[in-house]
C-alpha cells in the first residue's frame, strides 16, 4: 500500500476522531494504520497545519505571508491548547495570518483584531532638536494635503503602516498636540538624529495636520486633562507609546473639534475653489485619492455610525459579500459643494460625508471636479441592461 503524505494521515486521523483529537490520539491512529512514521514528523506536521501555532512558520510551506481564508490545504487545524486540535473553521476560529513584522520576521496572529490600527504618541522636544524646516514643511502640507517625514520611534517596533500618529510637543511651553497623521512605513534603522556613530529606529509619518506653535494655537496639555483622557500620560519619556484604545475616540473628538474651531487662513479639511481636488493617496493598495476630511477618524466614525457601511451609490456591502473579513470596511466621500464653501463653512460629518465603496469612490474622483452621488447613480442606471 502506498503511504499518503503525513499531512493527509493527520487529516484522516482527526476526522476519524470526529474533528477533535489530541496529539497522542493522532500518533496512535497513524502508527496503527501505517508503519514507520516517525512521531517527531507527526508532531512537526501538526504544527505546520495548525493556523494558530506560532511555530508553523518554521516550515517551508509556511514561509510566505498568507491569510487562512486563501484556500491553502495546510490551514487545516486549530489548537484549543493542551495538545488538542480540532478541524479549523474560519467562521468559528477567525481568520489567522502569517505575516512579516516590522523587522521582516514571519509571525502568526489572528487577522482582524490585531490589524485594527493602533494609535501612538510621538514626541517633539525643541530642547533636543531644533525643527528649522517646520514652517516650510507646513507650507508643503497645506498645498499638497499631506507631508511625509521620518520620525524616531524609540524602542517601539510594533508600529504598522496605517497606524494613527499624534505628535506632541514637550520640553518647552506651550506643551501639547501639534500634529497628526498616519504611519506609512514599518520601522527601519538608521543613524541617530542627535549623534553620530549611533543608530535608532524610525518610521515614516504622513502628516495630515501640522501646527507651528510659534504662530498657531496648539491643543495644549491642560485641555487633554478631561474625562478618561486625564488618565493618559501626556509627557512620556520617549516616542512611540501607544494610547489605550478606550481613549482614542475621545482624543480624536477633542482634536477634531479643536481643529474645526480654529480660524485657519483656509480650512485644511475643505477643498479650495481653485484646487478642488486637494487630495492625497489613501493608504490602500488601490491608491484612492481622498481629502484629509474623508480620512479623519472622528469624522469617519460619526458618518458611519449614522449611515452604516453600505455604499451610498451602488448598495455594495463588504460584509455581505466577503463575510467577517469585510466587516466595517468602506470609504467615506466628502460631498463638497465648492460654490457654497466660504469662510463660514461649518464641518459636519453627517451632512458632508457619505459611505461609498472604493470602486464608486474612484469613479467619483476620476476627474478634477468630483461627480455627485446622484450623477454617478444616473450613470450606473444608464449603463445597466
Ligand atoms: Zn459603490
Ligand atoms: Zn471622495
Amino acid at each position: 500500500m502506498t503511504k499518503p503524505s503525513v499531512w493527509k494521515m493527520i487529516k484522516e486521523a482527526v476526522e476519524h476522531f470526529n474533528g477533535k483529537a489530541s496529539n497522542s490520539d493522532i500518533k496512535k491512529y497513524i502508527n496503527k494504520k501505517w508503519e514507520g512514521v516517525n512521531n517527531r514528523t507527526i508532531s512537526d506536521q501538526i504544527h505546520v497545519l495548525t493556523v494558530n501555532s506560532k511555530s508553523r512558520i518554521n516550515y517551508n510551506i509556511n514561509k510566505v505571508p498568507r491569510l487562512t481564508n486563501s484556500g491553502s490545504l495546510y490551514d487545516l487545524l486549530y489548537t484549543t491548547g493542551r495538545g488538542q486540535v480540532v478541524l479549523y473553521n474560519s467562521t468559528e476560529h477567525g481568520i489567522w495570518e502569517i505575516y512579516k513584522d516590522g523587522s521582516n520576521k514571519l509571525r502568526v496572529r489572528q487577522f482582524g483584531n490585531n490589524s485594527i490600527p493602533k494609535t501612538y504618541l510621538f514626541l517633539w522636544n525643541p530642547k533636543k532638536w531644533d525643527w528649522k524646516s517646520l514652517e516650510q514643511e507646513i507650507d508643503i502640507l497645506n498645498s499638497n494635503g499631506s507631508f511625509t517625514r521620518r520620525w524616531s520611534c524609540g524602542k517601539t517596533k510594533s508600529i504598522q503602516p496605517g497606524d494613527r500618529i499624534f505628535l506632541i510637543k514637550v520640553g518647552t511651553e506651550p506643551k501639547g498636540i501639534i500634529g497628526s497623521g498616519f504611519a506609512v512605513s514599518e520601522t527601519f534603522c538608521d543613524e541617530h538624529w542627535g549623534s553620530e556613530n549611533k543608530n535608532t529606529n524610525y518610521i515614516n509619518i504622513e502628516f495630515d495636520i501640522l501646527l507651528n506653535p510659534n504662530n498657531k494655537k496648539i491643543l495644549t496639555v491642560d485641555k487633554l486633562k478631561v474625562g478618561n483622557l486625564s488618565k493618559q500620560n501626556w509627557q512620556p519619556m520617549a516616542s512611540g507609546i501607544s494610547i489605550r484604545p478606550v481613549l482614542v475616540d475621545e482624543l480624536e473628538e477633542i482634536w477634531f473639534n479643536f481643529l474645526t474651531a480654529q480660524k485657519f487662513k483656509y480650512n485644511p479639511f475643505i477643498p479650495k475653489e481653485n484646487n478642488p481636488q486637494k487630495t492625497y493617496r489613501e493608504g490602500t493598495p488601490n491608491q484612492i485619492l481622498a481629502t484629509i476630511y474623508e480620512r479623519n477618524p472622528y469624522a469617519r466614525k460619526k458618518c458611519l455610525e449614522h449611515f452604516g457601511y453600505t455604499c451610498f451609490v451602488c448598495d455594495f456591502n463588504f460584509e455581505k459579500k466577503y463575510g467577517q473579513i469585510g466587516k466595517s470596511f468602506i470609504h467615506v466621500h466628502h460631498l463638497t459643494q465648492i460654490a457654497k464653501v466660504g469662510q463660514t463653512y461649518e464641518i459636519d460629518p453627517i451632512n458632508d460625508l457619505r459611505p461609498v465603496c472604493p470602486n464608486c469612490h474612484s469613479i467619483i474622483h476620476r476627474h478634477k471636479i468630483p461627480l455627485s452621488i446622484n450623477e454617478l447613480k444616473k450613470i450606473i442606471n444608464e449603463n445597466a441592461d
